[in-house]
This record gives structure tokens, sequence and C-alpha cells, in this order.
């Protein structure tokens, strides 16, 4: 490779600056021409390109969402789509992609390098942390950090008033964030879509801790949970449990944003550098993962395979933990 191509493509996440910085930087280094993709596919489609020098890349490590801007892109769907991105990557003579997103792009990602004689490299920048074959994504722990300060913070005025708070956090079919974050903050109950949510259970035990005089705050529960959310949730334990006070809370979008963490700074530098080591030693078609601290190069085309799980063993510290 002689020239590579970065762009962020899907949902934003904290830390993808920092991996832009890495990719561009690295490449620099070994004497590589680099060209930032603005709005991910979208962009790439429609020429909008941009030679990247190291300055380019000053002052962004340690800020939220991305210069690249993303987008979400209909057109690249579609086979006449993903030529067109094609033949513009061709007129510039970019001959390697590296595309930041979760696994849509990485499945966009995967039927480009089929049709395209154009390397494709990925790196997991998203909050959900639902990608296969990697301990951490780029932006996950800045999200869960920011809930649990945010949990915290509701936590003292549940406490004040004893009242009992449903806390719906973010993650669509993956319950990571819930999980983490509702044990970080010592929830009551965590639900989550890898489980199947018995509302008796959650109503049992709000009823049992109640004649005990247990006071409990917290419930969190994941935006993709069966059983339809935090506002679902909420009706439920009204009906049955008549004595309690609920209220909901639905974190949204600001567990998008922020200053990544030190981490996700940390895994957005390690996995770029080697996005680009990847594009130069040959390694074509594969997204960069770490696991057990050692990298870890998945094909592309694995990624949507097989989800993560959640542990029964985690399931059962969170029961006995809020007992
Ligand atoms: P996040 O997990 O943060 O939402 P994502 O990468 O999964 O990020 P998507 O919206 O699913 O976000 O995908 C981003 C873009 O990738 C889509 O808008 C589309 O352009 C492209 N893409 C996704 N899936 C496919 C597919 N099956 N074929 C071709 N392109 C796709």
């Amino acid at each position: 490779v002689s020239r590579i191509g970065v762009l962020t493509s899907g949902g934003d996440s904290p830390g993808m600056n920092a991996a832009i910085r890495a990719v561009v930087r690295t490449g620099l280094y070994y004497g590589l021409e680099v060209y930032g993709i603005m709005r991910g596919y979208q962009g790439l489609m429609e020429n909008d390109i941009k030679k990247m020098e190291s300055r380019s890349v000053a002052n962004i490590i340690q800020r939220g969402g991305t210069i690249l801007k993303t987008a979400r892109c209909k057109a690249f769907h579609t086979e006449e789509g993903r030529k067109q991105a094609y033949d513009v990557l061709k007129s510039h003579g970019i001959d390697g992609l590296v595309i930041i997103g979760g696994d849509g792009s990485f499945q966009g990602a995967v039927k480009f390098s089929r049709e395209f004689d154009i390397p494709c490299i990925g790196l997991a920048g998203t909050i959900d942390k639902d990608i296969y074959g990697t301990d951490f994504t780029i932006g996950f722990d800045t999200a869960v950090n920011t809930a649990v300060e945010a949990i915290d913070k509701i936590r003292d005025t549940a406490d004040a008033h004893d009242r009992l708070f449903i806390v719906e956090v973010m993650g669509r079919d993956a319950g990571y964030i819930a999980l983490h974050s509702g044990i970080a903050t010592g929830a009551e109950n965590i639900l989550v879509p890898e489980q199947k949510t018995n509302i008796q259970d959650v109503i049992a035990s709000l009823q049992e801790k109640e004649r005990r005089k247990k006071l409990v705050n917290i419930i969190v529960v994941a935006e993709g949970d069966e059983f339809g959310g935090a506002n679902k949730v909420a009706e439920a334990i009204k009906q049955h449990v008549p004595g309690v006070e609920a209220r909901v809370c639905i974190l949204g979008h600001i567990q998008r944003g922020g200053a990544p963490s030190c981490l996700d700074r940390l895994i957005a530098s390690r996995m770029g550098y080697h996005a680009v080591e990847s594009l130069i030693e040959g390694r074509h078609n594969v997204f960069v993962g770490i696991q057990n601290n050692r990298m870890n190069y998945v094909p592309l085309e694995n990624v949507g395979k097989r989800k993560g799980t959640i542990s029964s063993e985690w399931m059962k510290i969170v029961k006995i933990l809020a007992s």
C-alpha cells in the first residue's frame, strides 16, 4: 500500500478521534499518504476527501465525536453505490481503507472488499461492545463511566425521596453497558437482552425487600431488553407493587459524548497503529481486536456471526450483592 483512506461510520463513539490520530500518524511514519474521508461511506461516494498531515490530527485525542464526522449511508447497501465508492478511491489512488465503526459498517466493508481489490481493515468503534472477538471496543469504557456518573447522581435523589428509579442505558441488543454500569452502581436488578426478563422475579424481589423494609433505589435496564425498556418495566412494577414510587430516567445520547476515558484513548491508539501495520504487512479484510491483552485479527466476515454472551456468574453476583 502507498495511499490509505480512513473513515468513521455508523454511530459515533468517544475515542474515534484518538483512533483517527493513530492511523494518520502511523501511516505518515511509514511513509504512506493518508486521506481522511468525511461522513463515512456517504462522504466516500460523494468524494468528500482530504489529505491528512500530522497537524490535521493535532489536539484531538481528548475530544469526543469524530473530526471526520459520521453517517449512515443507504446507497452503500447497493452494488452501484459501492462501485461509485470504489471509483472515487481509485481516482485518488487509495489502495487501503481503515473503517472505524460498528458491525454494520463492517458488513458493508465485507461486501466492498469481496467486490473490489481494496483491502479493508476494521476498528471497532462502538459504545455497545457488541462485536465478537475483542474484549474492548473504542468508546465502551467512556460510555459506561458516563452512565455510572449519571446513575450515582440519580441514586442521591432516589435515596432522598425513597423512590425507585428505573434507568435505561444504551447498548441496542447488547447488555454490556447495563451490566457494567449496574454492577458499578450497586443496582438492585439489571435487565439485559441476553437474558430472558422474568418480570415476576423482579416484582417478587421488590416485594420481598419491601417486607424487609430494605430501600431499593435503582434498576438498570438495557434499551434492547425484551420486556420493552424502562417505561414498560416501570408500568409493570407500579401495577404490582402499589407502595413503590417508581420513576423512569432514560440516559440517552449523553452516553455517546464527552472526552474519551484513558482506556479508550489507549486502545484506540493501539488499534489504530496495528490497523496500519496490518495493511502494510498484507493482513487484509480483518478487524483489529484485543483479546487477553494481545492483538486479535478477526476476518471481517466473522464479525456479525457470533455475539458475546453475559455469563450467568455475573448475573449471580448482581443478585447476591443486591440482597
Ligand atoms: P453502531 O453499532 O455504532 O450503530 P454501525 O457501524 O453498526 O455502528 P450501521 O448504521 O449499522 O452502524 O452501519 C453503518 C453504515 O454501514 C450503514 O449506514 C451502511 O452504509 C453500511 N452498511 C451497514 N450494513 C451494511 C450491509 N449489510 N451492506 C452494505 N453496507 C452496509
